[in-house]
C-alpha cells in the first residue's frame, strides 16, 4: 500500500488492553460493526454517542451510588435536570416546582417549558405532604422537589410527598446535589428521578460539567434514553474519566465538608453580626428533624443571614475575605462565598429575612484557618458603618 494509505491504516491494531486501575479514555464517534447486518441491528452499540467504556463505567458507578437500575448522563446539571423535563412531560402537562429550586430550574420552566404548553405552579418548600397534593389537578403529572432548597435550605418531608404523589400517579424529580448522592437516597424513598449536578461534588475540582439522572423506573428509563437521542445530547469520555476520578474519593471527602461546614456554621451561629445560620444539621434548624430522619450527613454549603445591615456592608465583608474566593457553583475542594440577595427577588412567596443572605461553601482545608479569615472580614464589616 502507498505511504498515504498506510498513515491511515496502521496502527489501528486491535490488541488487548493492559489491565490499568481505571477504565480506559476510550474516544470515538464512529463504531466500527462486524458486518453489514450489524450496522442497522439496534441490539447493538452502533454509535459513540453513547455507551462507550468510559461513560459507561460511570453510569454503573453512579447507579451504585443511588441505588438505580438506570443512569443518564448530561453534559451539565442543568442539561440532566431540562433533559429529564423535556423527556417525561408533553404539552397540557402541569408541574409543581418547589419555590426554592435553582434558579435556572425555574428559568427553563418560564420561559423554554412554557412556549410548548406545559404550565408551572411553584409551591411553598414549608407545604407538607397533604397541603402539597391539594395543589395537584388532574393536569399535573411531575413534583419537583430540591432538599435542602437552594439558597435558603428548606427541608421536604421527601417521603411522605414520594409516597402521596405514587398513590395518585404522579411523578417526582429531586434535585439530590446537595447530597451528592451520599447522604441521602431519594429512590429508596420512592422518588422517581434522582438529578445530580456532577459538577459539584462527585467531580469535587471545579474543573468539570455533567449531571446525571437516576431512576429505577423501567418506562421512564426508556423516556430518557429517547430524549437523549431525540435531541442528541452527548458526553465527553474525557469528562466522564474526571467525573469517575472524582467519585472514587467522594465519600473520604464529603465527610470533612460536612465536620468544617458544620463548625463553621456554629461558629458563625455564635458571631453577634449574625441573625440566623441556615443549615439542617444545626438542632435549633426548622428542617432539623427531617434531616436527621432522612440524611446520613451534610455537605459543605449553607446560609447565613446577617442582621440587620446594608448591602455595601455585606459586600465589604465579603470584598474582605482572603481565603474564601467569590464565586457561583460549589462542592469543590476550596472554599466559597457569595451574596444571595439578587436571586431571591424570582421567588413567587416572598422570602423574609432579618437581613442580607449569604451563602459558603466550605472546602477541605483547615478548619481554623477558615475561622481565622472569617473572623479578619467581621473586623472590616464593622468598620464598614452596618447600618
Ligand atoms: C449547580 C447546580 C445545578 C446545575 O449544575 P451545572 O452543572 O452547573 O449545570 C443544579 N442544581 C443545583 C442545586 C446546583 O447547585
Amino acid at each position: 500500500m502507498d505511504e498515504e494509505t498506510r498513515l491511515i491504516r496502521t496502527g489501528l491494531a486491535n490488541h488487548t488492553l493492559a489491565k490499568t486501575v481505571n477504565p480506559p479514555i476510550q474516544r470515538g464517534s464512529t463504531v466500527l460493526l462486524r458486518d453489514a447486518a450489524s450496522l442497522y441491528d439496534d441490539d447493538q452499540l452502533t454509535y459513540g454517542i453513547t455507551g462507550l467504556a468510559t461513560p459507561s463505567a460511570l453510569q454503573a458507578a453512579l447507579a451504585d451510588l443511588e441505588g438505580a437500575e438506570d443512569v443518564t448522563l448530561y453534559p451539565s446539571g442543568l442539561a440532566a435536570i431540562t433533559g429529564a423535563l423535556l423527556a417525561v412531560l408533553k404539552a397540557g402537562d402541569e408541574v409543581l416546582v418547589v419555590d426554592s429550586a435553582y434558579k435556572p430550574t425555574r428559568r427553563f420552566c418560564d420561559r423554554l417549558l412554557s412556549r410548548f404548553g406545559v404550565t408551572t405552579t411553584y409551591y411553598d418548600p414549608a407545604l407538607d405532604a397533604d397541603a402539597l397534593m391539594a395543589l395537584a389537578t388532574p393536569r399535573t403529572r411531575l413534583i419537583v422537589l430540591e432538599a435542602p432548597g437552594s439558597l435558603t435550605f428548606e427541608m421536604q418531608d421527601i417521603p411522605a410527598i414520594a409516597q402521596a404523589a405514587n398513590a395518585r400517579g404522579i411523578m417526582t424529580l429531586i434535585d439530590n446535589t446537595w447530597a451528592a448522592g451520599f447522604y441521602f437516597k431519594p429512590l429508596a424513598h420512592g422518588v422517581t428521578l434522582s438529578v445530580q449536578a456532577l459538577t459539584k461534588y462527585v467531580g469535587g475540582h471545579s474543573d468539570c460539567f455533567m449531571g446525571s439522572v437516576a431512576t429505577s423506573d423501567k418506562a421512564v428509563a426508556a423516556l430518557l434514553g429517547e430524549a437523549m437521542w431525540d435531541i442528541g445530547w452527548s458526553v465527553s469520555p474525557d469528562d466522564a474519566y474526571t467525573m469517575l476520578r472524582g467519585l472514587r474519593t467522594l465519600a473520604t471527602r464529603l465527610p470533612r465538608h460536612h465536620e468544617n461546614g458544620l463548625e463553621v456554621a456554629r461558629w458563625l451561629q455564635a458571631r453577634p453580626e449574625v441573625a440566623r445560620v441556615l443549615h439542617p444539621a444545626l438542632p435549633d434548624d426548622p428542617g432539623h428533624a427531617i434531616w436527621k430522619r432522612d440524611f446520613t450527613g451534610a455537605c459543605g454549603l449553607f446560609g447565613v443571614v446577617l442582621k440587620p445591615c446594608s448591602q455595601t456592608a455585606a459586600k465589604a465583608f465579603l470584598d474582605s475575605l482572603k481565603l474564601f474566593g467569590l464565586g457561583f457553583s460549589w462542592g469543590g475542594y476550596e472554599s466559597l462565598a457569595l451574596h444571595c440577595d439578587p436571586q431571591l427577588t424570582f421567588r413567587s412567596i416572598p422570602v423574609n429575612l432579618e437581613g442580607p443572605l449569604l451563602r459558603f461553601h466550605v472546602g477541605l482545608e483547615s478548619v481554623e484557618d477558615i475561622k481565622a479569615d472569617l473572623d479578619q472580614a467581621f473586623t472590616t464589616f464593622r468598620g464598614a458603618s452596618p447600618l
